[in-house]
C-alpha cells in the first residue's frame, strides 16, 4: 500500500512525487493519459521522425527553479541554450534580439541601448533573488529585499502606462513586450510585466534552453528518478474520486480547482468551495504544429539564431493583439510566440526538413482555427514561410482542453494571470497548497507560483505534506 497517492504527472504532479519519493516513502502517481508527462510531452504528431513538442517547448524556468536546480536536471539531460534567448521581428527587415550577453544585446538596440542596460543589469545581479521571489508565493516577507525593491520598481514601471518614458526607438519595446506576452494578459499590466521581467532576465543569466529530444526528456529524467526512489506512474487511470484512491496518508493533486471540486465530492466546507467554484481562468492558446523543408527564412539577420521568437510587431501592435484577445476577440495579427527545435537538435527532424512549433493567443473555449493568422504574420517577417510548409496540424483551445482537463477553455495556465490572479491561487493564504480536507494537497498550476515548467507548486506541496502529515523535515532550498 502506497504512502502517498498522486494524482497527474505533469512536471508538478511528478516534482511533489519525487520529492515524497526522496524522503523515503512509497509513492503511487495515477495519470488519466496515456504517458505521463502533462505539459512534458513529446510526440511524432505528423509524420514518423518528426519529433514535436505538444505542449512545452522552451525551459527557462526550469533550469532557474530551485527544484530542477536541486535535481541536477541539466546533469540528468541534454539541453541546448541557444546565444540568442529570444527575438522580436519588426518590419524593414529589423529585429531586437535578445542574446545571453545583456552587453551584445544593449548593442545592438542602438539609441536605447544605456536605457536598456540600466533597466536590465540590476535584475541580471539578483536573479538568484528574483527567482526565490517569483517561483515562491507573493504572500510572504521577500528574503532579499534588494531584489524585491529592483524587481518591483521596474514592474512598476513596465506594468504600466510609463513603459515607454526610458526608450526613443522601438527594438528595446518590442523585446520586452515579447517577454511580457507570454502571461496571456491585457498590456500594459503588473503581472505580465513581472513575468516578462523575470523571463527577460533569465534571457540574460541562463538562456532559455531546449532539451535535446525534446520536453519529454524532462518528464523521462523525473519518471527515471521516480522510480529510482521506488515510486510507481500509473498510466490511463483517471480518478474521478478521492474514495477511488487506495487509502494513503497524502493526496497530492496535480488538477485544477474544478476537477478538486469533482474529486472531493461535497466534502469541502461551504467557504473553501465558493472560492474554488469563483476561481478564474485566463484565455487560452490555439497551436500550430508545423513541418517545413527548410529553416524559417526570417528577413531580419540574427533571428535564425533565437531559440524563440516572439511574432507580433512593435510594442503597440502585440499590445493591441492581446488586448483584442482580452476582450474575447480573435486578433487578425495575432502575437504568436514560436520556436525551431530542429535549429539546435539534429535529432528532431529527418535531414532536409524541420519542425516548427508556434502558438498565440485566443478567447477562452475558441474553436477558431488560427492556422492562416499565424502563417501570415510569419509570411509578414519572413517572405517565402509559406512555401515551405510540408503539413501543419491546429489544435483550437477547445481541442486543448480535452487534450488535457487542466487547461480548462484551453487556459494552459491553469488560472487567470493578473494580480489577483497570482494572490488567489486557488485561495488567499500563506499556504494554499493545503486543502481544509487533512492530507489533502494541491499541487498544480493552479496553486503559486503559477504556470511554467518550474516543478515549484509541486515541490512546495510535498513540502507541506511532509511536514503536516509525516513530520519530516523538508528538504531546504534556500528560497
Ligand atoms: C501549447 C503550450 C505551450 C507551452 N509552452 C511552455 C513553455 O515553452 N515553457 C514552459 O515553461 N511552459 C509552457 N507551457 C506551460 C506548461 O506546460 C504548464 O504550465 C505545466 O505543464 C503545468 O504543469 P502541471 O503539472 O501543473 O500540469 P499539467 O502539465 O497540465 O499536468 C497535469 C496532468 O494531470 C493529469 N490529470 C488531470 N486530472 C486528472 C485526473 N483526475 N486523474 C488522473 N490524471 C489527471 C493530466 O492528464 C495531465 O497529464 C505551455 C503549455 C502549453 C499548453
Amino acid at each position: 500500500m502506497p504512502d502517498v497517492a498522486v494524482v497527474g504527472s505533469g512536471p508538478n504532479g511528478l516534482a511533489a512525487a519525487v520529492t515524497m519519493a526522496r524522503a523515503g516513502l512509497k509513492v503511487h502517481v495515477y495519470e488519466a493519459a496515456p504517458t505521463p508527462g502533462g505539459g512534458l510531452r513529446t510526440s511524432e504528431l505528423m509524420e514518423p521522425g518528426h519529433l514535436h513538442d505538444v505542449c512545452s517547448a522552451v525551459h527557462p524556468m526550469a533550469i532557474a527553479s530551485p527544484f530542477f536546480r536541486q535535481f541536477e536536471l541539466s546533469r540528468r539531460i541534454r539541453l541546448s541554450v541557444p546565444d540568442v534567448s529570444y527575438g522580436s521581428p519588426l518590419d524593414g527587415g529589423r529585429a531586437a534580439l535578445a542574446y545571453r550577453s545583456l552587453d551584445r544585446t544593449a548593442a545592438g538596440m542602438g539609441r536605447d541601448g544605456g536605457a536598456y542596460r540600466r533597466l536590465m543589469a540590476p535584475l541580471v545581479r539578483h536573479v538568484d533573488g528574483i527567482t526565490g521571489l517569483t517561483l515562491n508565493q507573493l504572500l510572504r516577507v521577500p528574503r532579499d529585499p534588494a531584489a524585491a525593491a529592483v524587481f518591483g520598481l521596474r514592474t512598476l514601471e513596465q506594468g504600466t502606462r510609463l513603459w515607454n518614458a526610458r526608450f526613443r526607438e522601438d527594438l528595446a519595446p518590442a523585446l520586452l513586450t515579447g517577454a511580457a506576452a507570454h502571461a496571456t494578459a491585457a498590456l500594459p499590466g503588473l503581472a505580465a510585466a513581472g513575468a516578462g521581467l523575470m523571463l527577460g532576465t533569465l534571457a540574460h543569466a541562463g538562456g532559455w534552453p531546449i532539451p535535446q529530444g525534446g520536453s519529454a526528456a524532462i518528464s523521462r529524467a523525473l519518471v527515471a528518478d521516480l522510480e529510482a526512489h521506488g515510486g510507481v506512474v500509473e498510466t490511463g487511470v483517471r480518478i474521478g474520486s478521492l474514495a477511488e484512491l487506495p487509502p494513503v496518508r497524502a493526496a497530492l493533486l496535480d488538477v485544477a480547482p474544478p476537477a478538486l471540486l469533482r474529486l472531493a465530492r461535497g466534502r469541502f466546507p461551504a467557504r473553501y468551495r465558493r472560492a474554488l467554484e469563483a476561481f478564474r481562468f485566463g484565455n487560452a492558446a490555439c497551436k500550430v504544429d508545423f513541418i517545413l523543408s527548410g529553416p524559417v527564412p526570417w528577413a531580419a539577420p540574427g533571428l535564425a539564431d533565437a531559440g524563440t521568437v516572439h511574432v507580433g510587431g512593435t510594442r503597440d501592435e502585440m499590445a493591441e493583439a492581446e488586448n483584442l484577445v482580452a476582450a474575447g476577440r480573435h486578433p487578425e495579427r495575432p502575437y504568436v510566440l514560436l520556436s525551431q527545435p530542429s535549429r539546435f537538435d539534429a535529432g528532431r527532424a529527418p535531414d532536409g526538413r524541420h519542425i516548427l512549433w508556434s502558438y498565440c493567443h485566443v478567447p477562452s473555449g475558441s474553436d477558431v482555427d488560427m492556422a492562416e493568422a499565424v502563417t501570415a504574420q510569419l509570411e509578414r517577417f519572413a517572405p517565402g514561410f509559406r512555401d515551405l510548409v510540408v503539413r501543419y496540424q491546429v489544435t483550437t483551445a477547445a481541442g486543448l482542453a480535452e487534450y488535457n482537463e487542466n487547461y480548462v477553455g484551453g487556459d494552459y495556465g491553469a488560472g487567470l494571470m493578473d494580480l489577483r490572479g497570482l494572490l488567489r491561487r486557488p485561495v488567499l493564504s500563506p499556504v494554499p497548497w493545503r486543502t481544509p480536507l487533512p492530507g489533502v494537497y494541491l499541487c498544480s498550476s493552479s496553486t503559486p507560483p503559477g504556470p511554467g515548467v518550474t516543478g515549484m507548486p509541486g515541490f512546495h506541496a510535498a513540502t507541506y505534506a511532509l511536514k503536516d502529515i509525516f513530520g519530516l523535515p523538508v528538504p531546504g532550498l534556500g528560497i
